[in-house]
């Protein structure tokens, strides 16, 4: 019995689809299982079906439980297809954003019946994680903050942020994690006013700001973390300034989060904060995301989200001003909504440090 593949038939129920496929690897994880990067799932109303090919075959049959696992060859597309048409699924819901015209199309080729794109299936459904979730994205987060450790005392006059970097990822994977799970940003002086900057060779000099944004993937899960800190010395008054700005205003909205919240009341918080001390414009980013298997899942924290809060959300918060050509401040935490509240899974100190030199 698998409980994701019940409350799937659920949403399939009130829908007019009498079955759904997915060709989707973080789509197939959280419905069957898999970790493997090709794989299709067929769920009805009385089927559950994993399709994949020989190289998979044997790792499907530690990993997916609940599921008639099919060994097919050729193309996965059009082995879909069939499968439909032989379980007599006449409108097959498929995930919009998850696929590609050209697998939409493959399918339909080899198909009978109705595709139907749609938007807030199995999206929905992930959006609010069970304990086993929020535990492998706790242990993801404590990976993460025990490599920020390891790594801030290798913040010295001359390193370049590449190397920050790739000593970030190596910690990842040393510890036990699959990988980073998003490129690793570290940023150095005023290039910190980046909000997604990439790191280059610019070497670390006294008086910088650093701006360090990480995150692995720990069995399946993802983990999001933001600290900025000054090297040797505070760069300026304009840089205590924002940094408290920051604080505070993601320290207001840490404090709004709970469920029955709406996203983009919570993101309006921080923000009017920023925007009241004149640096409205320099927050264009909205204040967070859901993480889960993926790094940026539902619901957003933005100007534009009507979505609620509910117990079990894991999001970001993580406010952010950037004043181009001197540099930049973002704090970022993750955490879980509980029933009254919410927790914060990450627990590095937030205080502004000044990295000795
Ligand atoms: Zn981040
Ligand atoms: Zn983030």
């Amino acid at each position: 019995m698998n409980l994701r593949v019940d409350a799937l038939r659920r949403l399939l129920a009130e829908s007019e689809a009498d079955a759904f496929f997915s060709l989707s690897p973080p789509t197939n994880f959280y419905l069957a299982g898999f970790s493997g990067t090709t794989s299709a799932v067929i769920i009805s109303g009385k089927e559950a079906i994993f399709l994949c090919d020989f190289r998979y075959t044997e790792q499907a049959g530690d990993q997916v439980k609940g599921y008639s696992v099919e060994e097919i060859a050729g193309t996965l597309e059009t082995r879909v297809g069939e499968f439909l048409d032989k379980i007599g699924a006449k409108v097959v819901a498929f995930e919009a954003a998850a696929h590609t015209v050209h697998q939409q199309q493959s399918v339909q080729k080899a198909f009978s019946g109705t595709l139907l794109p749609e938007l807030d299936l199995v999206r929905k459904l992930r959006c609010v994680k069970d304990e086993d979730e929020i535990e492998a994205i706790r242990g993801a987060s404590e990976l993460a903050e025990s490599v920020l450790a390891e790594v801030l005392p290798q913040l010295t006059a001359g390193v370049m942020e590449r190397e920050i970097a790739a000593e970030i990822e190596y910690g990842f994977k040393k510890r036990g994690a699959q990988g980073p799970s998003f490129d690793t940003i570290a940023l150095f002086g005023a290039r910190s006013s980046l909000p997604h900057g990439m790191p280059g060779d610019k070497r670390l000099r006294t008086g910088d700001v650093v701006l360090l944004d990480f995150g692995c993937r720990r069995t399946g899960y993802c983990s999001d973390l933001t600290r900025t800190y000054a090297f040797g010395t505070i760069p300026g008054a304009w840089f205590e300034e924002i940094y408290d700005l920051t604080l505070t205003a993601q320290r207001i909205a840490l404090e709004a989060i709970r469920p029955g919240m709406v996203c983009r009341e919570v993101d309006a918080i921080a923000r009017n904060l920023i925007a009241d001390a004149g640096y409205g414009e320099r927050f264009g980013h909205g204040l967070g995301h859901g993480v889960g298997i993926e790094i940026h899942e539902s619901p957003r924290l933005n100007k534009e989200s009507d979505a609620v809060l509910e117990p079990g959300m894991i999001v970001t918060v993580e406010p952010g001003i950037y004043l181009p050509g001197k540099g930049g401040v973002r704090i970022e935490d993750l955490v879980v909504v509980t029933r009254d509240g919410s927790e914060s899974l990450s627990k590095s100190p937030k205080k502004l440090k000044v990295l000795p030199e």
